[in-house]
């Protein structure tokens, strides 16, 4: 397929998200003879950064440095990647789609004058042509996708397509590119953080999901106890968020995060088409509901029928002995 593809990485509080990297393993997927361009738009040195994106398979990297790239704007962001991509006329981009890939991907389609295709899970070579595989209606069905003309633009779901080994005798250029990153609009004043430090709901290879069977927000600390014995982050249901037991950050579904954990663990939570929607791509999903005939054990690989209120102590017990 194409001769180059530009993977552009993001950071979150000064590291590579993990989903740089799975663009990076996605880009070697449809082109394995081809050259990957790592991109880092950041305000500070990212060689560091850069050398990462190299062990874990980018051939060569080009980083962006601008006082006005600090916090992430999509004026700002978008001025540098258009100029990257400019310099290097790549064949494909690769980003993340991720709250910031959500935003960019479409603006830099646009001044691209080319075509995006979005939350792809899986991006495969069929003959000479690249096939990307997207979830539609609220993940009941996948649809495949090619693009027949321009750059090859996609974004990937996080957690889909797993990352390359990371080799440290891997070695490439790291360039980097001039751009006068100014007249944005919007500047970013200060970041306040809604959700709990630890592991990052959208990348976590575990969640533990609590939903209105939880009953109150006290009733959700021992979702936090398995949580941290399991090293993976609470969600919880839009029924949970709406009767207050928690941030609205944490809700999954159709309006809230898309995850695709290794291991979700849905906690009184009756599995409505909303909530499916962000979680049902999982790779092993487990139920604790009390009513056998919940929907939720529909699409669960492991139910159990019980009070959540019992089994959550015994699950934290055994996982600690593990
Ligand atoms: P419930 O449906 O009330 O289920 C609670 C479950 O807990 C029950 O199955 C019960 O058997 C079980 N339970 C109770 N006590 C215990 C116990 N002690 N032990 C074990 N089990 C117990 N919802 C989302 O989650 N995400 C979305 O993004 C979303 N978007 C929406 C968008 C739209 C436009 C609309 C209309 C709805 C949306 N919803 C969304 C809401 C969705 O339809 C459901 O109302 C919601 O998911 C229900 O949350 P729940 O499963 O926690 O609550």
């Amino acid at each position: 397929m194409s001769e180059k593809i530009l993977v552009v990485a993001e950071t979150k509080d000064g590291e590579l998200r993990n989903v740089s990297f799975e663009a990076i393993a996605a880009a070697r997927k449809i082109n394995a003879g081809g050259e990957i361009v790592g991109v880092i738009c950041a305000a500070e040195d990212a060689n560091d950064l850069a050398q990462e994106l190299i062990y874990y398979g980018a051939d060569r990297v080009v980083t962006v440095q601008h006082d006005n790239l600090k916090s992430y704007t999509s004026e700002g962001f978008g001025q540098a990647i258009l100029k990257v991509v400019d310099e290097e006329s790549p064949d494909g981009i690769i980003m993340g789609h991720t709250s910031i890939g959500k935003d960019l991907s479409p603006k830099l389609a646009s001044k691209l004058n080319t075509g995006l295709v979005s939350d792809a899970v899986d991006v495969e070579l069929v003959g000479d042509q690249v096939v990307f595989t997207r979830p539609i209606y609220s993940g009941k069905a996948f649809e495949k996708k090619i693009i027949t003309s321009g750059i090859s633009f996609v974004t990937i779901r996080p957690n889909n397509i797993s990352t390359l080994e990371r080799d440290e005798t891997r070695t490439g250029d790291v360039a980097s590119i001039d751009v006068d990153v100014k007249d944005l609009r919007t500047v970013i004043k200060e970041v306040v953080r809604k959700t709990s430090e630890g592991v990052d709901l959208s990348e976590a290879k575990v969640v533990i999901a609590g939903g209105r069977g939880v009953k109150s927000a006290d009733g959700f600390k021992p979702l936090y106890e398995l949580a941290e014995v399991l090293g993976g982050a609470v969600g919880a249901s839009r029924g949970a968020c709406d009767a207050d037991y928690c941030d609205y950050s944490l809700q999954i579904g159709q309006t809230g995060k898309v995850v695709t954990p290794d291991l979700y663990i849905a906690v009184g939570i009756s599995g409505a088409i909303q909530h499916l929607a962000g979680m049902s791509n999982s790779k092993v999903i487990v139920a604790i509901n009390k009513d056998a005939d919940s929907n939720i054990f529909n699409v669960a690989d492991y139910g159990i029928v019980g009070d959540l209120f019992e089994v959550i102590p015994m699950l934290i017990e055994e996982f600690k002995k593990v």
